[in-house]
């Protein structure tokens, strides 16, 4: 047994890529038992009604035959919810992350390169090592994470991405860019321009409209954020020419018969979740409030469901830890990126979570 298990560890070493070899798998905290405000889950249960509804639609499935391989009902449900008209195309992915995998793998030429901004979203980066496309990341205005034109159009100009990201709003940062800056960077853009709009529920614009008014540019939406992070149902709108080509590489099922039924289910139900983003929206305003007062916080405006909070100087890991102590799970950004010195990030949860992190946090100070 152990010589077997050296033997693969030495077929491990030699056959796997080094640069994955060098990576470190990604890295889920526990969290039973715990007040969860780390990954911007939607803090709310399913609606009742609709849980009965999706009771019964799974119980009528047929699980020994393949999915529906295009998803043709969700489709046209989530086209009439979105507003994307017939002369779009529409790309189905296991969550948003997938659609990310597609392109990146669709784009992959020797030397092309993926260009995002950074802080940003650490998915971006880590796709394109594993597809082979060189990852190029700007550093964003230090005073308010707003987009450094000037430094992301010479990036751009040096090295012609054939792939920009950009996530609208901006995790982990919460803020929208400016709709001119992010339609200039469209303009200059030698490839695609994906705007990542996973946040979409909560903030108060979208690039939607302008879909079809040029060449290069694509929306990306999820549905984890909305409140449906278990079911991994992402969609990416754009031209037919791109959205086709990506179609030809994505797995034929990769959507299962359960996440499309559900997806659909919940569609129906729209307004309850609409409802809940409402909620959720209000509980931010509150909580920015709130966390605005406890001493050395500095709170940043966001249009997404969490919170980037900056404390005094050399107060993130202290915090961190004491609120993990108390119960509460929160992500600790500080380390991650040099503008994110001192900072925390806080997903909105329901009222009776964010009194609790208060009162976890008003024991700190
Ligand atoms: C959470 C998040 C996603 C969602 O990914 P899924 O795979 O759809 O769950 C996509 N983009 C950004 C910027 C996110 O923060």
């Amino acid at each position: 047994m152990a010589s077997s298990r050296q033997a693969s560890q030495e077929l491990a070493t030699r056959l796997v890529r080094d640069d994955i070899r060098a990576l470190s798998a990604y890295h889920v905290p526990p969290a039973t038992g715990m007040i969860k405000l780390d990954a911007m889950e939607n803090p709310y249960p399913l609606p009742e009604e609709l849980v009965r509804d999706w009771s019964r639609l799974a119980a009528r499935q047929q699980f020994n035959r393949y999915p529906d391989p295009h998803a043709s009902e969700l489709a046209a449900a989530i086209r009439g919810q979105a507003g994307i008209g017939d002369d779009l195309g529409l790309l189905f992915g296991n969550g948003s992350d997938e659609i990310i995998q597609m392109l990146a793998l669709a784009l992959a030429r020797p030397g092309a390169s993926l260009l995002s901004v950074e802080p940003g979203f650490v998915m971006y980066r880590m796709i394109a090592g594993f597809c082979g496309l060189d990852y190029q990341g700007v550093s964003l205005r230090a005073s308010d994470f707003a987009l450094d034109m000037p430094a992301l159009l010479d990036a751009i100009q040096r090295h012609r991405p054939a792939l920009i990201f950009l996530a609208y709003p901006n995790n982990p940062t919460g803020n929208l860019f400016a709709e001119t800056e992010l339609l200039q960077i469209v303009q200059a853009a030698p490839g695609l321009v994906v705007v990542d709009e996973a946040y979409e529920p909560f903030a108060s614009r979208t690039f939607m409209p302008f879909l079809g008014q040029f060449p290069n540019l694509l929306v990306m939406r999820t549905l984890s954020k909305f409140g449906l992070a278990g079911l991994r149902v992402g969609y990416l709108a754009g031209p037919r020419s791109f959205i086709d080509e990506l179609d030809k590489l994505r797995l034929p099922y990769n959507l299962n018969v359960l996440s499309q039924q559900a997806a659909l289910c919940a569609l129906r139900h729209a307004p309850l979740f609409a409802e809940q983003a409402r909620l959720i929206r209000a509980s931010r305003t509150q909580l920015q409030r709130d966390l605005a007062t406890l001493p050395g916080f500095q709170v940043f405006a966001s249009e997404a469901n969490f919170l980037l909070c900056r404390t005094a100087p050399g107060q993130a890991e202290v915090i961190f830890d004491g609120l993990l102590e108390a119960g509460v799970l929160i992500k600790k950004l500080h380390g991650s990126h040099p503008l994110l010195t001192d900072c925390l990030r806080i997903t909105v949860g329901t009222p009776q979570e964010n009194q609790a992190l208060l009162a976890a946090l008003q024991g700190l100070f």
